[in-house]
């Protein structure tokens, strides 16, 4: 299998049976047949090339840590933009960087630029791309609020330009969740701003989160999107299920929204806790709550 593409990309690392816990901020996932680790977008054109006329399934992930890996793994191609893909360029008020960029360094580099508007995603584990695709928000603002065009591939390996009013953008949500195009760099507009208020309200964040989420555990960071007037975490504490374990998987003492791994845990284990709580928030309060984690790979 995949030796036409080894011909076609004879210098790309490429791994079989690459097991997706050391790839997901979970640490949870079986093996996906081929991981692909592309240097250029003319690799990523390749790949998705391939994997379109052969009817190879493809997943793009970025830092893996909105994903709930299933333990029979992933069949198909993995294609992970790391790395190689963390080109930056201000460009007066505006940033475009590439998909994998972390956004640790992108709010980094922001505010070493003065620029204000990306403060919300500090402590975001996930890479630009996977933050474009998911809205990825925290604190009262999302990626929609700032990303004004991103250029993507779509799976027959053409470039095309998305501009702000055509991401679809709403709650964790984007186009890209849709539409086997996957994002290459994103353009985002920010406002010039006072360096040292950027780095306090950035360290306010940061402060926030430690003190509120498990980040010590390996989680994907909340497990439910947050249904319209309500909280997940208080409404999973008030049906005492704060700490609930089941196998090697819990719900965290610490922030009853996020499921950790106390070490060991598979994905049946956390797909079993998360279908324990639909079940009891179902019966208590009547909402049906949707898993903002992405569960991907083989049922
Ligand atoms: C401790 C912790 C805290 C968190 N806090 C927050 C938070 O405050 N707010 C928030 O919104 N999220 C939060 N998250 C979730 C997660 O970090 C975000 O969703 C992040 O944006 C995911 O980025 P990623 O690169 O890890 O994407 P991945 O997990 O790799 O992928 C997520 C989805 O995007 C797709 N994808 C990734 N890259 C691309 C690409 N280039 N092109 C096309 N598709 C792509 C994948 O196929 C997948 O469907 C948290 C997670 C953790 C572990």
């Amino acid at each position: 299998m995949f030796d036409e593409l080894r011909r076609q990309l004879p210098a790309t690392i490429m791994r079989e049976n690459e097991l997706m816990q050391y790839h997901t901020s979970f640490n949870i996932g079986g093996p996906a047949d081929l991981m692909v680790l592309p240097r250029s977008v003319e690799e990523i054109k390749c790949v998705v090339t391939y994997c379109h006329n052969n009817a190879i399934p493809l997943l793009v992930i970025g830092r893996g840590s909105n994903l709930l890996v299933r333990d029979k793994g992933i069949r198909g191609i993995v294609m992970k933009l790391g790395s190689n893909f963390q080109e930056f360029l201000l460009q007066g008020d505006q940033i475009q960087a590439q998909a994998g960029i972390s956004m640790y360094d992108l709010t980094r580099n922001a505010a070493a630029a003065s620029l204000q508007g990306l403060e919300f995603a500090e402590g975001i584990p996930g890479s630009l791309g996977g933050a474009v695709v998911m809205n990825a928000g925290a604190y009262g603002g999302e990626m929609s609020e700032v990303v004004i065009e991103v250029e993507a591939i779509d799976e027959t390996g053409e470039i095309r330009l998305f501009k702000a009013d055509e991401l679809n953008y709403s709650y964790r949500r984007s186009i890209f969740q849709d539409n086997s195009t996957y994002v290459l760099t994103a353009r985002m507009q920010l406002v010039p701003g006072d360096m040292d208020e950027i780095h306090v309200r950035m360290q306010e964040y940061a402060q926030k989160r430690a003190e509120k989420q498990p980040l010590e555990m390996p989680s994907a960071g909340s497990t439910f999107r947050r249904p319209e007037g309500y909280f997940v975490g208080p409404m999973i504490e008030e049906l005492g299920m704060k700490g609930y374990p089941y196998g090697r998987a819990q719900i965290s003492p610490k922030h009853a929204g996020f499921i950790v791994n106390r070490g060991g845990a598979c994905a049946e284990d956390v797909l079993a806790l998360i279908a324990i709580v639909q079940k009891r928030v179902r019966e208590k309060y009547g909402i049906d709550l949707q898993p903002e984690v992405r569960v991907v790979g083989e049922e």
